[in-house]
């Protein structure tokens, strides 16, 4: 039977004490012991379902982590207060000083400062390179390479990574490879093609609904227990634990994420077939055009599509603004940044969520200032949403030929 990661979330079950049908929620930062061995024993790793303290871990924690681990088919996961928190103990957790990192130049910005001028304080050096290219990723090898690092599908030009080619570097080189897989949850598996490592910002679509920051680090037992260690684990030691009371409110999220991912996977295909039909600049992975349309395919869960991701380059920042205002007055979503919420968010990376990469940069990896970056919502009804949408495409182009004029 082939991998199927809804069910494997579906299939898990977890009561209350009193039986009720969600998991009670570990409300305390600390554990008693009957016995001071058992606290020992516990210290020391060696005491199997008991908890010490909820920096830790903690029910609630774990049963959100197992769910998430059950999704990316890894031996377990430990869930985090944030993306980043996710992503900083991993590459801190996998590099000492001296070590070398190869990146893909088009990520998250937060991720791309943090290698950019945070590691280096620590003598950690990073490569940012085209991760579409295989051989320029292999080339970036050095002999104090760690990790190869890349989003499945990047933030925010979704570009596509070749999960199963740059496994292969890895394993050839001995390097681990760490997936941040975001924009994709259920649609693509990545330690199925090969990651060593699968991260998720949790605030995005797999909460879904805007309420919470969260991440999560999917792996093998042996990284993830040492991410824990008392000693030297960073995610122990750096803090970035996430709260019982949000990891229990997460969980009942997952529980619908397969019905939203499709909804969104619906829209977003929809809308961008419309827009490119009528000549905009789109970008989306579900479509033709799409340099990597085909790669998709080969790794996707059919079911859940292409994701609720989407850009539109509207020629200028100053257009682009004018656009999403357009947007959000006829209440089409949100001049927000973030994404996987139920209406539809809309921003302008270069000046938002991208704005850590220097201009010069954001050139190079082809972010204009034009660009906006869509997360479809849930919409009922998406022909109505592109008409509205399109009318506020053709108020956008009067507006602009009127300014020309005055300023002519
Ligand atoms: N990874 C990706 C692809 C993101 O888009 C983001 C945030 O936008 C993060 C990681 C960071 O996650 P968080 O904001 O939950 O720390």
């Amino acid at each position: 039977m082939s991998f199927k990661p809804a069910n494997n979330i579906q299939d898990l079950q977890y009561f209350g004490e009193f039986g009720g049908v969600n998991p009670s929620i570990s409300d305390s930062s600390t554990y008693t012991f009957l016995s001071a061995k058992t606290m020992f024993d516990t210290f020391e790793g060696n005491a199997d379902g008991c908890y010490l303290y909820s920096r830790h871990s903690s029910p609630s924690n774990l049963y959100l982590g197992e769910a998430l681990a059950a999704m990316e088919n890894t031996e377990t996961a430990n869930v985090t207060a944030s993306g980043m928190g996710a992503i900083t103990s991993v590459m801190m957790q996998l590099c000492n000083a001296g070590d070398h990192i190869i990146s893909s130049r088009t990520i998250y910005g937060g991720t791309y400062a943090f290698f950019k001028n945070f590691t280096p304080k620590f003598n950690i050096e990073t490569s940012f390179v085209d991760i579409t290219k295989l051989d320029a990723v292999e080339s970036a090898i050095t002999k104090n390479t760690k990790v190869i690092y890349c989003e499945s599908v990047s933030n925010p030009l979704l570009e596509v990574a070749d999960i199963k080619g740059l496994a292969a570097i890895a394993k050839k080189h001995n390097l681990k490879l760490v997936v941040d897989n975001t924009f994709s949850p259920l649609s693509i598996s990545p330690a199925i093609l090969g990651a060593d490592v699968v991260i998720h910002s949790l605030t995005k679509f797999i909460n879904g609904s805007s309420d919470t920051v969260g991440g999560v680090v999917c792996g093998s037992q042996e990284f993830i227990n040492d991410l824990r260690n008392v000693n030297d684990g960073a995610g122990m030691l750096l803090g970035s634990t996430m709260d019982s009371l949000r990891a229990s409110s997460v969980l009942k999220n997952l529980r619908t994420l397969h019905i939203r991912m499709q909804q969104h996977s619906k829209n977003g295909l929809y809308l961008a077939e419309r827009f490119e039909a009528d000549g905009l600049n789109t970008v989306y992975p579900g479509l033709k055009s799409h340099p990597s349309h085909e790669l998709f395919k080969t790794m996707m869960h059919t079911e859940y599509g292409f994701g609720g991701m989407l850009t539109v380059d509207v020629g200028s920042l100053d257009k682009a603004n004018q656009l999403m205002e357009l947007m959000q007055h006829k209440n089409l979503g949100y001049l927000a940044v973030s994404l996987g919420f139920y209406k539809t968010l809309f921003s302008a990376p270069g000046t938002s969520t991208s704005s850590e990469i220097p201009e010069d940069e954001q050139l190079e990896m082809g972010l204009s200032d034009g660009l906006i970056r869509f997360s479809i919502g849930l919409d009922a009804d998406i022909e109505r949403t592109y008409q509205m949408m399109r009318d506020c495409m053709v108020k956008l182009e009067i507006l602009d030929k009127e300014r020309k004029l005055k300023a002519s």
